[in-house]
């Protein structure tokens, strides 16, 4: 019978809002102890927190490995066990993948940190507590972006790319104990893509599934992924087949 203490533990980052919320609140539902993360947004963090006995909030910016060490201690110093790790945090930049000039080194380092070298900081800081919870398993949140020349910019995109090749090495390397996958969402109602309606209708349109993606979607995905027991280093596309038709 399971006991409290077998509860496992998750950690979701840059999950007061978005995709990462609706994971985090998913995973709460289903009997996981969560650690949800955002960089900045404390007061979100802590009345998500304050209102469940099994979610602590851990403030930390990825692209700092002091922070990503940080994050996982609360997450020990509150269960003692790291099972899951869903990499969500991301950053972009909005330029037009024709405009060279455009995107400057700044762009390049301040996407890259974050989206890769931060998720990187992440698994390095959670690994000798997945490998102790083995299976451990990771979930990459990538996106479409990664698997077809489309996105929000060209950093963002190569960051996507490399987030997925990142999910196939270490796929290969950190079996049996560690399962690495990701997950590559098409366009999803979030606040990122508030502004977006233009883009929304017609994805809504051309998409064999004939919506937008939600929170809950990509959830759901992650969810299979943490429980998987014999998939590494894949990546699911999870966007209503839109990757098909653009
Ligand atoms: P969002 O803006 O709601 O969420 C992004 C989260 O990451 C925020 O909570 C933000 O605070 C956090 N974050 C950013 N930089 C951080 C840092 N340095 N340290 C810690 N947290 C940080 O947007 P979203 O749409 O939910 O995006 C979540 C993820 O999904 C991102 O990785 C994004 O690339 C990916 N994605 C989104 C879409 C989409 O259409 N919304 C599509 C494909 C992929």
């Amino acid at each position: 019978m399971e006991t409290v203490a077998d509860k496992r533990v998750v950690v979701v980052t840059g999950s007061t809002s978005g995709i990462g919320r609706g994971v985090a609140e998913l995973l709460l539902s289903r009997g996981w102890r969560v650690v949800i993360n955002s960089r900045s947004d404390d007061e979100v963090g802590e009345s998500m927190a304050a209102a469940n006995d099994d979610m602590i909030y851990a403030r930390g910016d990825i692209s700092h490995p002091q922070d990503c060490a940080q994050v996982v201690e609360a997450a020990i110093s509150a269960w003692g066990r790291i099972d899951g790790l869903v990499n969500n945090a991301g950053t972009t930049a909005y330029v037009e993948l024709d405009d060279i000039e455009g995107v400057t080194a700044e762009v390049w380092h301040r996407v890259l940190d974050v989206n890769v070298i931060g998720t990187w900081q992440m698994i390095s800081a959670a690994m000798p507590y997945l490998k102790a919870a083995a299976p451990g398993r990771i979930v990459n949140i990538a996106s479409v972006a990664g698997l077809r020349p489309v996105g929000s910019s060209v950093p963002y995109s190569v960051s996507k790319v490399a987030i997925v090749h990142m999910t196939s090495i270490l796929g290969k390397v950190l079996g049996p104990d560690v399962l690495v996958n990701a997950v590559a969402p098409g366009l999803v109602d979030t606040a990122w893509t508030a502004e977006w309606s233009a883009v929304k209708e017609n994805v809504a349109a051309a998409a064999p599934l004939r919506r937008v993606g939600q929170p809950q979607d990509i959830a759901a995905a992650c969810e299979y992924l943490l429980n998987t027991n014999y998939t590494t280093g894949e990546c699911i596309a999870v966007d209503g087949g839109m990757r098909l038709v653009v």
